[in-house]
């Protein structure tokens, strides 16, 4: 297999795909893949429900959280957000951290009124901004959190509390990486196609009270309530990918849940930032050192040119993804749950080898 660094979609364990692969053509003596089969059938219905049951189960979601499986990826939740909250008189909090919380504030503002909460523009989005002294408006439909920036390898530690303002975050590239008290989260959203599995599905767990009164004038299908009442069955749902997550999320469980991938996600991440910081500034990471993301790692040379030597070279020995998002450039090593801890240290092997000719 590759060592494979993609940012999304990304890698799946290996284990997964073979069990997947055993099932692939029938699925449990049905004499059917599961992609074949009615989603009104009890034998979809039952990968669905266990895998929303799992989902909960790893987070320890309390009572009174609902798990929705939707499409169109974590960008029409971009959409979906305002669409249902963000009502006449109500303003849309969004804290800016780089390229997908923009993503985010652009949509909202398509549908009503927001404000920048916090912002780490000043710093180029190389730190997260301090949410520790929020002032939040009375009459704020919820405060919008990118959790981890995919694109700037930024990650937030630690969560503001908002009071009875509902704390949305877009987890799209570090949901299950770490533990988490969900019970601090309002709505939490993320694509799959990080660390949950392929693309095709995006999962919202939230309050289920935050889902159950969407506004009457918006479209059934982005409206959460017609989700929730119809248990993400309402229209055909992405039956194989939801499949799948299911069991990423059952080699989640069998890694020692959050807790076990945590102290995995945090070894792979100081293996790698520890080989940029002791490389005498050879490589250079290109982030703050406390909001340093640990899924994805950004990093540069001292040249453009010495950097397409590096991916170029990299792509020889087998490593895949390297290549920083083009809209920053320099390089990125995504190291989700999915990655494993020696395809990381092959990385950091090649980096002193590439260091040790070129340096
Ligand atoms: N939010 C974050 C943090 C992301 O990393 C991405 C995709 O990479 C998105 C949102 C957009 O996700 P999608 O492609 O599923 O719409």
């Amino acid at each position: 297999r590759a060592f494979n660094f993609n940012a999304g979609p990304a890698a799946i364990p290996l284990e997964v795909l073979e069990r997947a692969q055993a099932e692939f053509v029938d699925f449990q003596g049905t004499g059917m893949s599961i992609m074949e089969m009615s989603h009104r059938g009890a034998v979809y219905e039952s990968v669905h429900d266990e895998a929303q049951k799992r989902l909960l189960g790893l987070l320890g979601a309390p009572v009174g959280y609902k798990v929705l499986f939707l499409t169109g990826g974590a960008s029409t939740q971009f959409a979906m957000l305002p669409l249902n909250f963000l009502t006449e008189g109500k303003t849309a909090g969004y804290v800016r951290t780089g390229s997908w919380s923009d993503k985010a504030i652009a949509e909202a503002r398509l549908i009503g009124e927001t404000y920048i909460a916090a912002s780490s523009e000043d710093d180029k989005f190389m730190s997260v901004p301090d949410l520790h002294q929020l002032q939040i408006p009375e009459n704020a439909a919820y405060l919008h959190v990118t959790s981890n920036e995919t694109i700037e390898g930024t990650q937030f530690k630690e969560f503001p509390d908002t009071g009875s303002t509902p704390l949305i975050v877009d987890m799209s590239s570090d949901i299950l990486s770490r533990s988490l008290d969900v019970n601090r989260f309002d709505l939490i959203y993320a694509g799959a196609q990080k660390n949950l599995g392929p693309s095709g599905v995006t999962v919202v767990i939230a309050r289920e009270e935050l889902l159950q009164n969407s506004p009457k004038h918006i479209p059934t299908v982005l409206r959460y309530d017609t989700h929730f009442k119809n248990n993400s069955l309402y229209n055909t749902p992405p039956a194989f990918s939801i499949y799948m997550v299911n069991q990423v999320l059952k080699w989640i469980e069998e890694q020692g849940g959050l807790t076990g991938i945590e102290a995995l996600n945090v070894k792979k991440a100081d293996l790698l930032y520890q080989a940029i910081d002791q490389s005498s500034g050879f490589f250079r990471g290109c982030v703050a050192e406390s909001s340093r993301s640990n899924m994805n790692v950004t990093f540069r040379l001292s040249s453009e040119d010495i950097e397409k030597k590096f991916i170029k070279e990299s792509e020889q020995e087998g490593f895949v993804g390297l290549k920083g998002h083009r809209s920053v450039g320099g390089l990125r090593a995504s190291i989700y749950n999915a990655v494993p801890y020696d395809t990381v240290k092959a990385l950091v092997d090649f980096m002193a080898e590439f260091q040790r000719k070129n340096g």
